[in-house]
């Protein structure tokens, strides 16, 4: 959203964005292992309406059908969100073709500009004069929102903040009256997350205690995800304001510049690697005690001393996963099943693109066609793919 927001202050002033600046931002965005979380929008919706979102650390993905492999497991596609279809065009250079896809994100962004009005009208007479420092103003938020005479206002805020139409707000509004109109917090609470995001926000701003400069909204947006992941990680002072407040007691707030550093260590120390030996780090760490990225390992993977990252697998075993593996990326083509609640889920496949400019999957930090897949066989592989596409 922040690359969207910048594109579209250049066609604003009238300039056109260079393909190759386009290309640029798109190449450092979803590396081949990664998956794209939900819009938050989506999931304040569906919480509203009851259904659960997972805040434990794990990413939240949609879901685009369940399916049974052959031996019978069960699990599911992951959906490809429309902000990753339009990276995917960005890499090839194909910006224009993603116009439309852009167009319908930018409107998000503009009109995000409401909510905090809206937001602000909505706390009228609420808001104190000065709040001493964070800590404080962490407090104040935390009780206005408790509030039981405040429930149904910031419901409504809800609602209205975050795109939901009238009729499903209204849906909204009678299951939290059904339910007895308990509090938010417990009725929704990623729901209440964002608007706890919203609340520090306004009332540092209102107070002073966030400066005006510090106004951009998408910056709050990476805030609304913080539950989705273990370590939290910026050099944005808003975010180094505010994201240690909204931690989970199992989460951790990195400041950037510490990270930088720590990265900096095992760059180095891969530096004086062969290739070969670069790519046996590409699933782990080097041990380097002083780096923070080892330390993190330790902490949050019990790296390496619990873990089975040391295990040799033999031949077989190899063999049997591959086997394995082959067999849910074929259950992909099966039709789709009566869903099972992800937890019980025994498998995920995700599709994932290559392009030629990506680094490549060993490890190496190679351009994948210097490196495993030479060009002929890419385009081989390539050509194959589009035969199966026409057919
Ligand atoms: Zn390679």
């Amino acid at each position: 959203m922040e690359i969207i927001g910048d594109l579209k202050k250049e066609f604003a002033e009238g300039k056109s964005p260079s393909g190759d600046r386009v290309k640029d931002f798109a190449s450092k965005l979803f590396p081949v292992e990664t998956v794209v979380n939900v819009h938050y929008k989506l999931l304040v919706k569906n919480n509203l309406l009851g259904n659960s979102v997972a805040m434990d650390g794990r990413p939240n993905v949609g879901i685009q059908k369940f399916i049974a492999s052959s031996s019978g497991q069960k699990g599911f596609l992951v959906k490809e969100t429309e902000e990753e279809k339009s990276i995917y065009k960005w890499k090839e250079g194909q910006f224009t073709e993603a116009d439309r896809e852009l167009s319908s994100l930018w409107r998000t962004v503009t009109t995000d500009e409401q909510v905090l009005i809206r937001l602000k009208q909505s706390l009228k007479g609420c808001v104190p004069d000065k709040i001493k420092d964070f800590d404080e103003l962490n407090m104040i938020v935390n009780n206005h929102l408790a509030s039981p005479d405040k429930q149904q206002a910031i419901l409504l805020a809800l609602i209205q903040n975050y795109d939901i139409n009238p009729a499903i707000g209204f849906e909204i509004l009678s299951k939290w009256g059904w339910a007895g109109k308990p509090l938010i917090s417990q009725f929704a609470p990623y729901a209440f997350h964002c608007l706890r995001v919203d609340t520090l926000f306004l009332f540092g701003l209102s107070t002073g205690l966030i400066g005006t400069r510090a106004t951009n909204r998408v910056d709050l947006e990476y805030l609304y995800y913080q539950p989705f992941g273990n370590i939290f990680t910026s050099n944005d002072k808003v975010h180094k304001n505010l994201a240690p407040l909204l931690l989970r007691d199992d989460q951790k707030f990195i400041v950037g510049t510490e990270l930088k550093q720590g990265l900096k260590l095992i760059v180095d120390f891969l530096a004086n690697l062969d290739p070969k030996s670069v790519s046996q780090f590409k699933n782990e760490p080097p041990i380097i005690n002083e780096s923070l990225v080892f330390q993190l390992w330790k902490e949050f993977f019990g790296y390496p001393q619990t873990s089975n990252w040391e295990r040799k697998i033999s031949d077989s075993e190899q063999e049997m996963m591959k086997r394995k593996a082959d067999e849910f990326i074929q259950a992909v083509e099966n039709n789709s099943i009566d869903s099972v609640l992800s937890d019980n889920a025994e498998f995920v496949v995700r599709k994932s693109y290559l392009s030629k400019n990506d680094p490549c999957y060993c490890g190496s930090g190679k351009r994948i066609t210097d490196c495993c897949l030479p060009e002929d066989k890419f385009n081989e592989i390539l050509r194959k793919q589009n035969e199966k596409k026409n057919k």
